[in-house]
């Protein structure tokens, strides 16, 4: 793709905006992502991403790749300032229901190398580093940018340009802002020598003198992130040597060098419109987390993987533009729900309120905690969550099957007594029928971003799933 003109314009070359540009283009749109910066972000930020986002780097055909780059994560424990476990988020382990593991590490710059480096397989990904978008024009079937290496045309414009997004003060409405706004020292160590007892859980040392975080990152890598008191840092520079006295309690410089370290001020806001006619908001850009639960990211993909297909269908004819302005009403209140609870969390690590609310923890053992699974907006649970990737009885896992499909699982007995006109008019839609036990439901109707649709019981539930793609 060479010329000025795309389906799809993205600003920000964040993980967000370079895994819409492959979600994109897998679906046979073409995607320009233009990005002000000449090399990835440096400054330490997200540790932590899930199974549905692994599942996201799956149906891009990286998982393989990112994979190596990851490490398992146990979960994460809460400690009270003498060191007792007050709650306890363990993590499973195993591989869970969506056909990954429920929570890995990462090292963020890795990530956004992966995704940025496969560009080069993908013909109808257009990459502008070094390009800044300045103004932008909406026309009647199209919009412009202008940019510093020229105008750009495109269908859709997505920004994923982050915290301070530019297009969202174009499209207007700003933030609701939820309440959240507290300043963080994030410092990024790799270890010269083992300390295998500073573990491999995340750590939350509620401790209300100064609130602190620790997460074992991948390889030597380590993470902590420790609260500023009133005064700290007001330049938003720490010194090296206030740094090394903050970790003092955990790591010396005997025990590490000081990768990186970077003064943060954590928020919590949703934008109030990530749609105005052909133009959209995703990642950062639409909402702003404190990372206690490590979701930032993890919302900003998920907002990508809701987005593509839709457009890629209205793109194809097979859906009414209409469609995407099921995007926000889907996807802001679920990112809502992963920052309240981060808030909440928030509110537990950096208050004495842990300590007293879980003070006969010692006697009935800790709290535990488990990992919130909200439904998209205008869902009532199961549907509007992920649906399960089993293993087909040939190996292969459900989503590579069907690409970026509808798929229709059926119990076996289903599949054989579905009328064969019913299975063409499913096909014809563009659904990949994929008989399989054991099924929770008779039938499961999964859409493109692996999202419940609906189930049914029988033939005639299935005959009702025509009405809904
Ligand atoms: C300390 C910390 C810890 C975190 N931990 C986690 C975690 O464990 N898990 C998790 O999921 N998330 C975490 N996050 C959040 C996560 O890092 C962010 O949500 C994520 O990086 C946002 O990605 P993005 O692509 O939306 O935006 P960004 O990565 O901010 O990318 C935006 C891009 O847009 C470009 N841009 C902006 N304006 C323009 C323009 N006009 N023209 C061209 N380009 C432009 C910028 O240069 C930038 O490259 C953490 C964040 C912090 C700060």
């Amino acid at each position: 793709m060479r010329d000025a003109e795309s389906d799809v314009a993205i600003i920000g070359c964040g993980p967000v905006g370079a895994t819409l540009a492959h979600l994109l283009a897998q679906q046979g749109l073409t995607a320009r992502v233009i990005e002000r910066e000449p090399a990835a972000y440096h400054l330490p930020r997200a540790v932590h991403f899930d199974d549905e986002v692994m599942r996201v780097f799956q149906g891009i055909g990286l998982a393989e790749a990112i994979l190596p780059q990851t490490r398992l994560s146990p979960g994460m424990r809460f400690l009270d300032p003498e060191g007792r476990l007050l709650l306890d988020w363990s993590r499973p382990m195993a591989v869970g229901p969506q056909g990954w593991n429920a929570s890995y590490r990462f090292h963020q710059p890795g990530l956004e190398a992966v995704l940025r480096g496969a560009f080069a397989d993908q013909p109808r990904i257009a990459f502008e580093p070094e390009t800044e978008v300045t103004a932008v024009t909406v026309e009647a079937h199209s919009v412009t940018l202008a940019t510093t290496a020229g105008p750009r045309r495109a269908r859709w414009v997505v920004g994923c340009d982050g915290a301070r997004s530019f297009l969202r003060g174009v499209m207007g409405g700003g933030m609701e802002d939820l309440g959240f706004d507290e300043r963080w020292l994030v410092v990024d160590l790799i270890l010269r020598r083992p300390r295998e007892d500073l573990g491999d859980y995340s750590l939350q040392f509620c401790d209300p003198q100064r609130p602190a975080t620790y997460v074992r990152g991948v390889g030597e890598r380590r993470r902590f992130e420790i609260t500023l008191l009133p005064g700290e840092a007001p330049d938003g520079v720490m010194p090296e040597a206030e740094t090394w006295r903050l970790l003092a309690r955990w790591v010396t410089p005997e025990d590490a060098v000081l990768e990186r370290g970077a003064v943060y001020t954590f928020r919590s806001a949703v934008a109030r419109r990530w749609r105005a006619g052909p133009l959209f908001l995703a990642g950062d850009s639409a909402h702003l987390t404190p990372p206690f639960l490590g979701q930032g990211m993890c919302a900003g993909i998920r907002d990508a993987s809701n987005l593509a297909w839709k457009m890629a269908r209205v793109a194809q004819g097979r859906a009414r533009e209409a469609l995407l302005d099921s995007y926000q009403t889907e996807r802001a209140p679920h990112a809502r729900a992963y920052i309240e609870t981060a808030i909440r969390l928030g509110g537990l690590i950096n208050t004495r309120a842990m300590a007293e609310a879980l003070t006969n923890a010692p006697e009935e053992g800790p709290a535990r905690m488990q990992s919130i699974a909200p439904a998209l907006g205008g869902f009532v649970a199961p549907l509007g969550r992920p649906a399960p990737q089993p293993i087909l009885a040939d190996g292969t896992r459900l989503d590579d099957r069907v690409g970026h499909r509808f798929a229709l699982l059926l119990r076996p007995e289903l599949a054989e007594a579905l009328p064969p006109t019913l299975a063409d008019a499913l096909s014809a839609r563009g659904a990949v029928l994929v008989p399989h036990a054991p099924l929770d439901h008779a039938a499961m109707l999964v859409r493109p971003d692996r999202q419940l649709l609906a189930t049914a019981p029988d033939a005639a539930g299935v005959a009702r799933f025509l009405d809904l793609f």
